[in-house]
């Protein structure tokens, strides 16, 4: 059993480069070979989200707090809030993020590949951030 304690690593901004908005990522866990697994929260501001990334072995999120979006690449633009879990499968392109006017917290967890558990691509542009999401499903 190992205990990552409350705050054993300092929270960091997520780079511009990656993120649109305000963006605070607190490491939770971090994989000890051979695991492979690694665990942030990410908290982001409203109308802050990722760029559109993939990742190589998938991720889970789950929602902690607040009101967010998050679409796959080919499809609509999708409400979650808290309590909510999304799944992408390894290589799906997609981005997630706070609603526009109320921000969001996730658990993130994803699988690190030869040092890796994301590869960035463009950044989601206002238009399609703000395509009118329609109502969560259940
Ligand atoms: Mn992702």
């Amino acid at each position: 059993m190992k205990i990552h304690p409350a705050g054993h690593a300092p929270s960091r901004p997520g780079s511009a480069d990656w993120f649109t908005g305000r963006v605070r990522i607190d490491a939770l866990f971090n994989p000890d070979a051979p695991d492979r697994v690694q665990g942030a929260l990410v908290t982001f501001d409203p109308g802050a989200r990722t760029a559109w990334h993939t990742h190589p072995l998938g991720q889970t999120l789950i929602v902690t707090a607040g009101l967010g979006r998050c679409q796959s690449d080919g499809g609509p633009v999708r409400s979650i809030r808290a309590g909510d879990t999304v799944t992408f499968a390894p290589g799906e392109r997609h981005w997630h993020g706070a609603a526009p006017d109320v921000g969001m917290s996730h658990i993130a967890i994803h699988e690190v590949q030869d040092g890796r558990s994301v590869d960035w691509l463009e950044l989601v542009s206002d238009t399609d951030y703000r395509a009118d999401p329609p109502e969560p499903t259940g």
